[in-house]
């Protein structure tokens, strides 16, 4: 019986700088007097994040979620929207205060992405956008669903706060679709504490997103559009300016552990690693294990509590399912038996302990608790002994 930890381990910890570095930049700041609305610090992390994302246009908001909400009221959408229900509340929450209807499509089991193979049976007349989502880092089938939308003439919209810096095929992901959502929030990959983005190729949807985010004030005096107050503030624009540097050892770190992670997951039976598709460059994002319930011979829920004995605190992202919520359930697309996949999945996955701090032995002790837990264990291991002796 292995030993819990002595401390807990929790399923991330958010990237953050030097106290030193962040009191430099709030210095900086204090002495400029300028402290939010487009200053010195959000224009500097404008451009180096278009950089880093290598996308034409980039607007900065207050978090992903208005940064979502925003974005889909700038694109004047009406009716219903196809996306996912295997997501954070946030997407779907940002339809609500649109006044659009979800439509939830089934899900890629491999990917746990929206099914590009389902989206076209559910498009309707009043259907104007999709709305996908490239859960956990993986990138959804772009091409596919961007063939679907020049088809049908649909706006597509990707809520991509798991996949900073991810491309395809070497394309950057926040180029694909109309607009991606970015979140910086503190448990993503990069975090400006709260904070979030916007990437788009029209310039001109590009002013319309600056303009919603400020109270849709063209001047002082000149109100052009029904806005929010969304802008992202000095301070946490600077704090962005130094995590985003420690972004890229972050990654490197990341990937030592997914390596460990792999390695010693493999041949546990019942658990699949999630996060490791080709063709992609990985956000490094979460961690995610599937448990098959049969092979494993526990279920998820069951390893998600004894893994608390052992002081590791995972969690079930995404569950429960969006399409599950009471507000929901009158809906056609959403009722469980036309969501198989992502009834199945929701039941399954596990995102377990994943940030650069995490240390490898850390991470091969918990590859060997998920060894020790598993049903058949003991039997095997007595096996193997009784073998020894003979
Ligand atoms: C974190 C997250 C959001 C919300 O972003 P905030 O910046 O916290 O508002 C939206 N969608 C997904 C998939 C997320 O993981």
């Amino acid at each position: 019986m292995l030993s819990p930890f002595k401390d807990p381990i929790y399923v991330t910890r958010p990237l953050l700088p030097d106290a030193q570095k962040v009191n430099q930049k709030i210095n900086e700041i204090w002495k400029s007097k300028w402290v939010t609305n487009n200053g010195q610090q959000h224009k500097e992390l404008e451009i180096q994040l278009q950089e880093y994302l290598n996308v034409d246009h980039i607007s900065l908001f207050n978090n992903g979620t208005l940064a979502l909400l925003l974005g889909l009221k700038a694109l004047n959408l009406k009716g219903e929207v196809i996306t996912t229900p295997f997501t954070f509340p946030a997407t779907v929450q940002a339809l609500d205060w649109n006044g659009l209807t979800p439509v939830f499509c089934d899900i890629d089991s491999n990917t746990l992405n929206i099914d590009a193979n389902k989206i076209e049976a559910l498009i309707t007349e009043n259907t104007s956008a999709i709305l996908g989502v490239h859960v956990f880092g993986n990138p959804c089938d772009v091409y596919k669903i961007n063939e679907i939308a020049e088809k049908y003439n649909l706006k597509v919209i990707y809520d991509g706060a798991h996949v900073f810096g991810t491309t395809v095929d070497g394309k950057p992901i926040g180029s694909f679709g109309d607009m991606t959502m970015f979140s910086f929030h503190a448990t993503k990959l990069f975090n400006t504490v709260e904070g979030g983005a916007l990437t788009v190729n029209d310039k001109n949807l590009h002013q319309k997103l600056n303009l919603l985010k400020n109270f849709g004030l063209a001047s002082p005096e000149d109100v052009v559009l029904s806005g929010l107050n969304a802008k992202m503030n000095e301070v946490q624009a600077g704090i962005g300016l130094e995590v985003l540097k420690l972004v890229d050892e972050e990654r490197l770190k990341r990937d030592k552990i997914k390596q460990t992670y792999e390695r010693k997951l493999a041949g546990i039976p019942g658990i699949r690693v999630l996060t490791t598709l080709q063709n992609e460059c990985s956000s490094y994002q979460y961690f995610v294990i599937e448990i098959d319930r049969e092979k494993y011979g526990r279920s998820r829920d069951w390893v998600h509590e004894e893994l608390n004995k052992y002081n590791v605190f995972t969690r079930k992202y995404f569950y429960p399912l969006c399409s599950d919520f009471e507000w929901y359930k009158h809906l056609e697309s959403a009722q469980p038996k036309n969501l198989p996949k992502a009834q199945k999945s929701v039941n399954q996955v596990l995102s377990i302990p994943f940030y650069g701090e995490l240390e490898l032995e850390s991470a091969e002790k918990i590859c060997a608790i998920l060894k020790e837990i598993h049903v058949g264990f003991l039997e095997e291991t007595e096996y193997q002994l009784g073998g020894d002796i003979l």
